[in-house]
């Protein structure tokens, strides 16, 4: 990336941290073993990845046997959600707002008799845990609500949802899609009632195509792949190394600053919020004003394609998103933003902030805002 260019998408992945990228290079020209092999590069690389899983597992307060590598986010969703139900028929209970690697396991779990049952969450994008608990009986094999939104950045009252499940004495298991919200917002699965949580690293500062399932204490996960005993026979497949290497690196580093990162990416996110409603006071931010990540800022602006938009900001310079990655080169309103109401008329700019956005990032961005919010409405009559 050039200078001159500002990256605020953050929440579709973010650069490598060096010292990450330096981390996996030493297990990809060096250390090069497979870890199941017994010579001493086998044991090196087996070294390597336990390593990273301790550090993951400490993150949430987990068991490090109980961290599932995976090929990233979407597979350990599908390997929390599937892998946590058994065959006898029941029914699986989700918000209307999870990522598509959750919600599209709707007709697998159909085609297999389950019912599965969708919360809607509020015009502020958040769900009530009574609205889940009431969704919930004695046949709930899973609950999947997610921590963080990836397109407007609300956070889902999981620890209320999992201590009440918990309270409640039943089966039902709290499945938590964590990929946006991961060292973001502090884990802890015994006390937060969460039994299966999935994370990514790409979304870390950690390379794309990693990511983890873990699991808390209640249950078993069932593998989806038939293979070797890798991942204590859960997640088969010879392990990533480098790419676990780097993601336990990116971990660490996350976790060294967290709060301190945490409290500035929320101060330069409500920066560039206070900006975009000076610039266009019609705008509304989409999703809780403080029930939010700190580093998203979805903002709708009024009579605008947010598309339009978008390609304005990045002449400038910027670089966001009009929803989330997936809807790329889709005009249509997201499923997300049609939940919580927002009207077709806006135009949805999905600003992502990351530890390494500075303060002069931000008001470049703010400049070009203004310019772009200019040009919209006078050259090109905003649609
Ligand atoms: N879940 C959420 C909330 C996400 O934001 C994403 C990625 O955008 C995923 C799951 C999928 O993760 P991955 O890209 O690692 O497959």
């Amino acid at each position: 990336m050039t200078r001159s260019t500002v990256y605020l998408d953050n929440g579709a992945t973010t650069q490598t941290d060096p010292r990450v990228a330096e981390a996996m290079a030493r297990y990809l020209v060096e250390f090069y073993g497979n870890p199941s092999s017994s010579h001493a590069l086998g044991a090196a690389s087996k070294s390597a990845v336990d390593t990273a899983r301790r550090v993951i597992a400490d993150s949430v307060g987990a068991n490090p046997n109980k961290v599932y590598f995976t090929s990233g986010g979407t597979e350990a969703d599908t390997l929390g959600i599937r892998g946590a139900v058994p065959d006898r028929p029941g029914n699986v209970v989700m918000t209307n707002i999870e990522h598509p690697a959750v919600l599209n396991q709707r007709d697998y779990l159909e085609s297999r008799g389950h019912e599965v049952r969708i919360v809607d969450v509020g015009a502020d994008g958040v769900v009530a845990a009574s609205d889940v608990l009431a969704a919930t009986d004695r046949d709930t094999h899973v609950v999947a609500v997610m921590a963080a939104n990836n397109e407007i950045g609300t956070l889902q009252p999981v620890a209320e949802i999992g201590r009440a499940l918990r309270d409640g004495g039943g089966r039902a298991r709290l499945f938590v899609d964590g990929v946006q919200a991961y060292t973001k917002f502090p884990f802890d699965l015994e006390s937060m009632g969460i039994d299966l949580l999935a994370i990514s690293a790409h979304k870390i500062h950690g390379p794309p195509g990693v990511g983890a399932l873990i699991q808390g204490s209640r249950g078993r996960v069932l593998p989806q792949l038939a293979g070797g005993g890798q991942e204590a026979g859960v997640r088969p497949g010879t392990e990533n190394v480098p790419g676990i290497v780097g993601f336990g690196v990116a971990v660490s580093v996350a976790l060294d600053n967290e709060v301190r990162d945490g409290k500035t990416m929320a101060g330069l996110r409500d920066r560039l919020i206070a900006e975009a409603l000076r610039l266009d006071p019609a705008a509304q931010v989409n999703g809780h004003r403080t029930e939010r990540l700190c580093n998203n800022a979805s903002i709708a602006f009024s009579n605008m394609r947010g598309s339009t938009l978008l390609g304005l900001l990045e002449e400038e310079g910027v670089y966001a998103s009009a929803g989330s990655a997936c809807h790329a080169g889709n005009t249509k309103q997201s499923a997300v933003l049609s939940a919580i109401g927002v009207p077709e008329s806006t135009g949805t700019i999905r600003f992502t902030l990351s530890r390494y956005t500075t303060e002069e990032e931000v008001e470049r961005a703010c400049v070009s805002l203004g310019l772009a919010l200019a040009r919209a409405r006078t050259f090109l009559g905003g649609a």
